[in-house]
């Protein structure tokens, strides 16, 4: 059997809106701009192998991945355009990116000694350098230690220097001082690979937020994720995105019990709600087992029911959670949990500001006991 072929509650993925989004942000850029796609974590859980697809066909020239084993299993669905693994691989395993001519990140001598025992000479690994310029989590901190790397690199057949690049850790705010300050130190370590190795085929920095906030012009490439999806890096600074991003991911299921119960009924575990009326209770069947967190049921979470917000009440479930109607309705009547019903929607950013988390945290939680469907 497959994953959720007999439940009644689902997701579905937009893939139109993946590709508009990854066309919205090129149309920003220059004619020559590279997108990377990034699709780490099962692409922010809405499937990496169906994202990677939409987005090489929108125009996607790259695939961003967190893992060697996200990159193989890329390769072996058949996924043939530059993929790099943004995370550390072990060293050991660089004749595996190599036999699937998968990019990798390297900010360390030692790595780079060790993972040459291992690489053949026939085909070089394409490596990207990783400059720490304030993230503080992976990436050179030492002119020295660029320079180092460079030279071993241009001088072992083993490997190609393909990119060089850092991460932002606050491209998604108002304030632009720690953004400016850590662009000087990339500018800085780029100019001195580039006197010791001369041109580099891919210089690259901007996440989502920089690449719709700040398109420049001293990159080549643009790492998009979170944008790519539909969704704002942060709901603070969500009016300064300048193009109209469009969500790929809705969530539903039905209603599986109906009933009417007398005020002061309780509901759920901890007997935490009662009805203060009359009034009609329906059940769904998701819970805290799909990813579909407890702290739901706080901070007013509503679900849509024939395009009407309707709050979760009592303690959400492992598997089932229950929802005041406004009236009775029938068994197997849809739920929108996230998305459209009518004029009404929740979306991503409301459930994510539900929960006091970004935005990211809510797709990537939903697991796979939820089956995904695309159109
Ligand atoms: N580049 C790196 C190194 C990352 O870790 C990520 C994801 O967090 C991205 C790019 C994509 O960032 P975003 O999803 O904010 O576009």
């Amino acid at each position: 059997y497959q994953a959720g072929q007999y439940r009644d509650t689902w997701i579905e993925i937009d893939l139109e809106a993946i590709a508009d989004n990854v066309k919205a942000v090129q149309a920003l850029h220059d004619t020559d701009i590279n997108v990377m796609a990034v699709v780490k974590a099962d692409g922010y859980g809405h499937g990496a192998t169906q994202v990677a697809r939409a987005a090489i066909a929108a125009g996607a020239q790259w695939i961003g991945v967190a893992l060697l084993e996200e990159a193989v299993a890329l390769r072996e669905a058949g996924i043939q355009v530059p993929i790099l693994v943004l995370g550390r691989i072990n060293p050991r395993d660089a004749n595996v990116a190599q036999q699937y001519k998968i990019s990798v990140t390297a900010f360390q001598k030692e790595w780079l000694a060790e993972a040459k025992t291992y690489l053949d000479t026939n085909t070089p690994l394409n490596v990207h350098m990783k400059c720490d310029t304030g993230m503080g989590r992976i990436g050179l901190t030492e002119e020295q230690t660029l320079l180092d790397m460079v030279k071993t690199i241009l001088m072992e057949d083993a490997f190609h220097l393909e990119g060089i690049f850092t991460h932002l850790a606050t491209a998604d705010e108002w304030a632009t001082d720690y953004l400016e300050r850590q662009l000087k130190y990339f500018q800085t370590y780029v100019k001195l690979a580039k006197e010791t190795a001369g041109p580099i085929p891919y210089v690259h920095y901007s996440n989502s937020a920089a690449s719709l906030r700040y398109p420049g012009t001293d990159y080549n490439m643009i790492r998009f994720g979170i944008s790519m999806y539909g969704l704002v890096p942060a709901v603070d600074t969500a009016a300064d995105i300048p193009v109209s991003l469009l969500p790929a991911m809705s969530l539903h299921s039905r209603l599986v019990h109906v009933k009417k119960v007398a005020p002061s009924t309780s509901i759920s575990y901890g007997a935490t709600y009662q009805a203060s009326e009359e009034e009609w209770i329906g059940t769904v069947p998701i819970g805290y087992g799909d990813g579909w967190l407890r702290a739901n049921a706080t901070n007013g979470g509503e679900v849509l029911v024939e395009g009407e917000r309707c709050p979760i009440v009592g303690r959400i479930c492992m598997d089932q959670m229950m929802v005041r109607l406004p009236k009775e309705l029938p068994v197997g009547t849809k739920v929108t949990l996230i998305g459209q019903q009518k004029e009404e929607k929740i979306t991503i950013e409301e459930v994510a500001q539900r929960l006091s988390t970004i935005t990211y945290e809510i797709p990537c939680t939903l697991n796979n006991r939820i089956p995904r469907y695309y159109y």
